[in-house]
């Protein structure tokens, strides 16, 4: 009939090798995976599945929409839309497109980018737990264009709502807002559940993040010196240890403080079966760093499972494993069965 034709355009499309590395969308992402992007007769990249690409296709759409509302009816603040931008490493100039540099009110000109999410990237974004390839991109396009602010705003695709990220030098800490109906302004916890029919919008404050900019100068730096032979750390891996007792084999009840012993590890400390979390399960290079890795089914989840003895050797560098390894906790309802934001980030 008529659908195969548009899977076929796009499951040719995710054949093409992924381009230049040196991007400022690239900031957050892997050093060892931009490291293997850099030299693409080294080292081939994984075929993209159509879905993802339509995922992304989708994306763009919502980004091109939003624009046009804004350039209706932000007349005064909106403007500068893929206004560009570069930092510069070691000699190399590494460039960037923001969706747009509006001005605002009481901040000023400032640096926008436009993110269509799913329930699980959105529920972050509400919490402040920013993506963290995202917080880089954003830093580094503060930085690149000489700018004290950020904002991001999110559009949720699942029920249209809408949220302001906003992170600025100027701001001290994280704090989420959300108007309700009757126009009143709540202060919003991560504890506390709300409806979906109880808000349309919400605010969310952010510290700007000075050390995050070193990292991502590192990051790129590492890149620049890289050949075939001598990559980057692998910034991510397997989990090894035990999380839900920290690897001491048992764990104290919250209340009365009981010792338990810990059945999710048998009381071993460590992760029996280590899979790849997000990234590496996504990263379209991933054979070349997990070799061993073989794809199991627990249920319908994928996984990605890795033999503990070719992993626990292999020196990882985690330098942000709080930020990208956590489970969610929801504030939000139905919360829909995300377990990644495999459809928020471009995948190389
Ligand atoms: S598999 Fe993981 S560690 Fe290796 S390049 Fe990809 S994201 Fe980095
Ligand atoms: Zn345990």
């Amino acid at each position: 009939m008529l659908i195969e034709k548009v899977i076929d355009y796009y499951t040719e499309l995710g054949k093409k090798t992924p381009g230049n590395p040196f991007r400022l969308s690239n900031s957050g992402r892997c050093a060892r995976a931009l490291a293997y992007q850099r030299f693409p007769t080294a080292f081939k990249a994984e075929p993209m599945s159509a879905r993802v690409l339509m995922i992304l296709e989708e994306g763009k759409r919502v980004d091109k929409w939003l624009k046009e509302e804004f350039r209706k009816h932000c007349t005064k603040e909106w403007g500068r839309e893929e206004k560009e931008f570069y930092i510069v490493v070691d000699g190399v100039k590494i460039y960037g497109h923001a969706d747009g540099v509006p001005t605002l009110e009481r901040y000023g000109p400032t640096v926008a980018e436009l993110k269509s999410m799913s329930n699980f990237g959105f529920r972050n974004a509400l919490q402040g737990k920013t993506d963290y390839s995202y917080r880089c991109q954003l830093n580094s396009y503060v930085v690149g264009g000489g700018l004290n602010n950020a904002l991001w705003v999110c559009y949720r695709k699942e029920t249209s709502h809408l949220l302001e990220l906003f992170c600025s030098k100027k701001i001290a800490k994280v704090e989420t807002r959300i108007l309700t109906p009757s126009g009143g302004w709540l202060q919003f916890a991560p504890e506390t559940p709300i409806e979906d029919e109880e808000w349309q919008r919400a605010e969310v404050t952010h510290p700007f993040d000075p050390n995050l900019h070193q990292e991502v100068i590192e990051r790129f730096h590492q890149v620049i010196r890289s050949t075939p032979t001598k990559l980057p750390e692998r910034e991510y891996g397997p989990r090894l240890v035990c999380e839900k007792c920290e690897g001491k084999g048992f764990y104290l009840t919250e209340k009365r403080q009981i010792k338990k012993a810990c059945t999710a590890c048998n009381e071993t400390g460590k992760v029996l079966e280590p899979s790849l979390g997000f990234p590496c399960s996504h990263c379209r290079f991933k054979r070349y760093c997990w070799p061993q890795a073989k794809l199991k089914y627990e249920g319908k989840k994928p996984l990605w499972i890795v033999p503990r003895e070719a992993v626990k050797d292999v020196p990882i560098a985690h330098i942000h494993e709080e930020l990208n390894l956590q489970e969610p906790q929801g504030p939000m309802k139905n919360p829909g069965s995300e377990t990644s934001n495999e459809a928020e980030v471009e995948l190389f």
